[in-house]
């Protein structure tokens, strides 16, 4: 079979390599069947992630159909169609116990820490795959752990309908975001420096879509807030300076979500999270957010069809790079097939 391997970094090859075999009988065989393109696996491809290691299958968001399985495996029958959850934890440490599977002390991602899904099989336990909905196609799917990222977001943030909410940026996982918060109903007002993601966030229901560029962000927060500021600023540019900028646009008792993997510190007073007692919170993957968030694509309550925009083999992956990197291509989700 083949598997896209990043060897090193800037250097993703085309590996032939032996059929995964089921080992333990909790584990199930999995025919790849799609898959989404993360601003994560760039950033591991280009080495410029602060947690990967090499040499690496990437990959995290990752449906497929069940071929094989083990004699324990329970909640699940050959010919399933199901998701992969990218989350390895240990089950016992402190935030195990606690139920922040999430950070464990012994995390592991797939896809960072072990190998990921952009392989044509993959064996994982059944404790990690969840059933897709069948109103769903095999490219729909993929936008379900994207989703769980927005979930963890959102409840990181403890979003309320009340609640007023600033995400910076508006890429992929900044509209997925937008589009989780409008589902609760909260105001959402979100900025950019693209004009074509911006338009994005407009279809997706934004109250406001920013361009940084060209206005103050400051004054305009504090404008449609009466001067009060956000009640929640989602960082999802990650940079130095947004993470710094954050303070500045949240109300007092309200809540800054960091999505941010940059090492370089952000200078930051306490002054400005002590005085007006601001919640500064990390959220990373997510929680057990798989169930909740298939509900809503089962239901229909999230329509995602319009986030994606390309479509490529998995075997063309560098032209499928480049549109992602491209910043003249107007692109949105990039999906990989494995057919
Ligand atoms: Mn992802």
């Amino acid at each position: 079979m083949k598997a896209l391997c990043v060897e090193s970094p800037n250097n993703l090859v085309i590996e032939e390599r032996p059929m995964p075999v089921i080992q333990l009988p909790n584990e199930v065989l999995i025919k790849v069947k799609a898959a989404g393109i993360c601003g994560s696996d760039v950033h591991i491809y280009h080495g410029t992630s602060s947690v990967a290691t090499y040499p690496r299958v990437i990959g995290h968001e990752i449906v497929g159909e069940i071929i094989e399985k083990g004699n324990a495996v329970k909640g699940f029958r050959i010919g399933d169609r199901v998701i992969m959850d990218p989350v390895i934890s240990c089950g016992i440490c402190y935030q195990c116990r606690i139920g922040r599977r999430n950070v464990c002390g012994k995390l592991k991602v797939r896809s960072v820490h072990v190998d990921g899904g952009y392989q044509e099989y993959i064996v994982v336990p059944e404790e990690s795959i969840y059933h897709i909905p069948e109103n769903l196609s095999w490219e729909e799917a993929v936008m379900i752990e994207p989703f769980t990222i927005a979930e963890q977001v959102c409840s990181r943030a403890e979003l309320t309908k009340d609640d007023v909410v600033f995400i910076m940026g508006a890429g992929p996982v900044g509209l997925s975001i937008l589009k989780r918060v409008k589902l609760a109903g909260s105001t959402c007002y979100i900025s950019d420096i693209v004009d074509i993601r911006l338009d994005f966030a407009r279809q997706y229901g934004a109250d406001l879509a920013i361009n940084a560029k060209n206005v103050d962000v400051k004054e305009e927060i504090m404008r449609l807030t009466d001067g009060n500021g956000a009640t929640v600023v989602i960082d999802a540019v990650c940079s130095t300076k947004s993470f710094e900028q954050t303070l500045t646009y949240v109300c007092s008792a309200g809540r800054v979500i960091s999505l941010g993997f940059n090492k370089e510190p952000s200078a930051i007073s306490q002054l400005s999270i002590t005085a007006r007692e601001i919640d500064v919170r990390g959220s990373r993957l997510h929680n057990n957010k798989f169930p909740v968030v298939i509900e809503y694509f089962r239901s229909g309550t999230l329509q995602v069809k319009d986030m994606i925009t390309h479509r490529f083999h998995f075997l063309q992956i560098h032209e499928a790079l480049k549109v992602i990197e491209n910043p003249e291509i107007e692109n949105g989700k990039v999906v990989l097939s494995f057919d």
